[in-house]
């Protein structure tokens, strides 16, 4: 593979991208399907969600988390008063909390998650978190958030679970220190510290392993995302003093080296400084991908809009896995977040922002790509049609940042090419 580290991202912006724009029907995953990878990041954290029998469902079954979700709003939460009508809702509430907390004395922050059913949206959890932390704080911070699925993408659960911590980030001096924005696995966020103490940047991430020790925030912090789908928390953090580092994400070398370099340009660090830190897992990274680019090597990719990283992985595929983009549909496009990565895709790759799903399905059936990803409700139809998918949460779930995991990532489209092979074969 002739790819060499980017350190130059070219700035200006590929205004002439033609951007489908649709607002039909959308299939997605609500936010409550965050749960599922920031209970695993923040181990001191319990998300309570207040929901109906759907929640429950999802979280208890298809995300198979042990979650403190009650098949109904008012069956679980009222119990049998409220069958009588008696039952005040925010009483209840304050019930279960305190079961929940006396039985997990372990639990140092609660989240409250709303969710869609309308008796939820009634109940006002901000003013149930407040009333709460005036008992259970400090030893139990209680903060609440929506996980509804009403206008959202899955991953915006994540943004609006960090959203609703960023008010109490505690405030830092104005030296300078990088905050690392967006949930990692702990082996990524290991690997990345390594790397920042070699160039000798002062990082923290956020979210943090434990909810109690959350970062500091002042005028001298600068924001690097790791995730690109953090909208709102990236401007509440902007909101306290922050300052954002606009980069392409962590995903395959090219896209590693650009946000490790976007971090070292502003901490000045020497270019060979730079390089010596990242040469060896560079090294690695290239040997362990080329396996893997010779499967993809000239296949066509099709991507639905569904996790909001379409657009960084888009780039991976094409530039570091040669393969062709057919369409690149994405839930919504941020600029702000999404420029640097914009950029760097091929120019004329169709983009879709939004969707309406029937059409984009005859598009997609008309092009035969050679992998479709996209939500579980779509794979399965397509796979009956013959085509080879990849589910787009998975790809949220399983740590495919960095240098090391380059080809983790790119084994995720290689192994159902190979799967189809095998089947047609
Ligand atoms: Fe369904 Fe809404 Fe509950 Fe999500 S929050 S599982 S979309 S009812």
């Amino acid at each position: 593979m002739a790819l060499e580290p980017c350190t130059e991202i070219p700035n200006q912006i590929n205004t002439d991208l033609p951007v489908l724009k649709e607002r039909g029907q959308r299939e997605v995953f609500c936010g409550l399907t965050g749960i599922v990878w920031l209970h695993r990041k923040m181990q001191d954290a319990f998300f309570l969600v207040v929901g109906s029998r759907t929640c429950a469902h999802l979280i208890q079954s298809a995300a198979g988390v042990m979650i403190f979700a009650e098949p109904r709003f008012g069956t679980a939460i009222l119990g049998e008063r409220d069958l009588a009508g008696l039952a005040d809702a925010n009483e209840e509430l304050d019930r279960v909390v305190d079961q929940l907390l006396e039985r997990r004395p372990d639990i140092g922050t609660l989240f409250l998650v709303g969710s869609c059913p309308s008796e939820v949206i009634k109940l006002d959890l901000a003013k149930a978190s407040e009333r709460l932390n005036q008992r259970f704080f400090p030893k139990v911070r209680i903060l609440n958030y929506s996980g509804s699925g009403i206008e959202t993408t899955f991953t915006q659960g994540e943004d609006a679970c960090l959203g609703s911590m960023v008010p109490v980030l505690p405030r830092s001096e104005d030296e300078p220190n990088l905050m690392v924005v967006g949930s990692l696995a702990d082996v990524v966020e290991d690997q990345f510290q390594r790397l920042f103490d070699k160039m000798g940047i002062p990082v923290s991430f956020f979210p943090p392993r434990r909810a109690a020790n959350l970062p500091s925030i002042g005028k001298g912090t600068k924001l690097l995302l790791a995730q690109p789908f953090l909208s709102d928390t990236v401007r509440s953090l902007i909101a306290r003093g922050a300052t954002l580092l606009p980069s392409p994400y962590p995903f395959g070398i090219e896209g590693t080296t650009a946000w490790l370099k976007t971090a070292a340009d502003a901490w000045n660090v020497e270019r060979d400084r730079f390089e010596d830190a990242i040469a060896p897992a560079v090294n690695r990274a290239k040997i362990s991908l080329e396996r893997y680019r010779q499967t993809l090597t000239g296949r066509k990719a099709f991507l639905f809009p569904d996790s909001q990283l379409e657009i960084p992985l888009a780039r991976f595929l094409s530039r570091e896995c040669g393969m062709e983009l057919v369409e690149v549909g994405t839930p919504y496009i941020d600029r702000m977040l999404m420029d640097s990565e914009i950029n760097l895709l091929p120019v004329g790759t169709a983009i879709s922002e939004g969707q309406d799903v029937e059409k984009q399905l005859d598009r997609c059936r008309e092009a035969r790509p050679d992998i479709t990803v996209c939500g579980l409700g779509l794979a399965n139809p397509l796979e009956a049609e013959g085509m080879a998918t990849k589910w787009s949460i998975e790809l949220v779930f399983s740590p495919i940042h960095g240098y090391d995991q380059a080809a983790d990532l790119a084994e995720l489209f290689a192994r159902p090419l190979e799967r189809r092979r095998r089947l047609t074969v």
